[in-house]
């Protein structure tokens, strides 16, 4: 590893890196008072775009988390990896300019509802702008009856209309990649807190967090915490354009319909 590949440790006032998180180690640590956490970038993108259950089955084989504590980052190698107590006194060669390993251990609640917030510059990528208004109702439709009309994060329904067909996006950071994981049938209080930036302007900022809290069996400040990380993940994910990934579209639609989508989704997007 070379000194400039060294894994950085930042706070929630620091200027995250365009690279941050490409290197074994990089941690964002946020939060303050006796609620400090440390969250890998790798953790912090599957904690706020992936409902638990579904991390669990399509995540990189994480393992069971004793107690609510998560630690989800990659194994440490080279000079970051863990060193057996007193190695580096009796060690072959000097390593004081290696670093600390990260924080040991990371503790975030298990989430059940989390908040997707679409990068800036990828507010109009998406299914429902790409298809025609029937495709799009099929769609839905098809979401609805799979889920049994019943919301797939909370189990409720809304009192206008039961549920709404929310786009779940997975984001590689690493490649720019927006990737389309699945559809999923959601309450209309759930999907706004999918949104949470858009339910902040309608002025419903406060709901929205109340049945994050609830849905999660959350504490104040674990959720206020949780939120200030959200948003700092998507600021960084503004930075930059997104190449979509509509592979995900495949079963919901015929072939044909996949390719005249994604022919659509080539085209400079206004
Ligand atoms: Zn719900």
């Amino acid at each position: 590893m070379q000194p400039n590949e060294l894994s950085r440790h930042l706070g929630a006032e620091d200027e995250l890196p365009g690279d941050f998180g490409t290197r074994p180690g990089d941690t964002l640590t946020f939060g303050s008072g006796s609620y400090v956490r440390a969250l890998s970038v790798g953790e912090a993108h599957q904690f706020t775009q992936e409902p638990h259950a579904e991390a669990l089955v399509r995540g990189p084989a994480p393992t069971a988390p004793p107690e609510g504590v998560v630690e989800n980052r990659p194994e440490p190698r080279g000079l970051n990896r863990p060193l057996r107590r007193g190695w580096r006194r009796a060690g072959r060669q000097r390593v004081a300019a290696a670093p600390e390993p990260p924080p040991p251990v990371v503790v975030a609640p298990l989430a059940r509802l989390t908040i997707e917030l679409v990068p800036e510059t990828s507010w109009y990528n998406n299914v429902r702008a790409l298809v025609d208004e029937p495709t799009w109702d099929r769609i839905r439709r098809q979401v609805y009856r799979q889920a049994r009309y019943r919301c797939e994060l909370c189990g409720g329904r809304g009192p206008q209309h039961p549920v709404e067909c929310h786009e779940v996006w997975r984001y590689d950071d690493l490649t720019r990649t927006q990737v389309l994981a699945r559809m999923i049938a959601l309450c209309p209080a759930c999907h706004e807190v999918k949104h949470f930036g858009l339910a902040n302007l309608r002025g419903k900022g406060a709901k929205a967090r109340a049945h994050l809290m609830g849905v999660n069996d959350w504490t104040a400040r674990q959720v206020d915490a949780y939120i200030e990380a959200a948003f700092r993940v998507w600021e960084h994910r503004s930075q930059g354009l997104w190449t979509l990934d509509l592979g995900g579209l495949a079963p919901y639609v015929t072939s044909e319909q996949l390719q005249a989508t994604l022919r659509r989704a080539d085209r400079p997007q206004l």
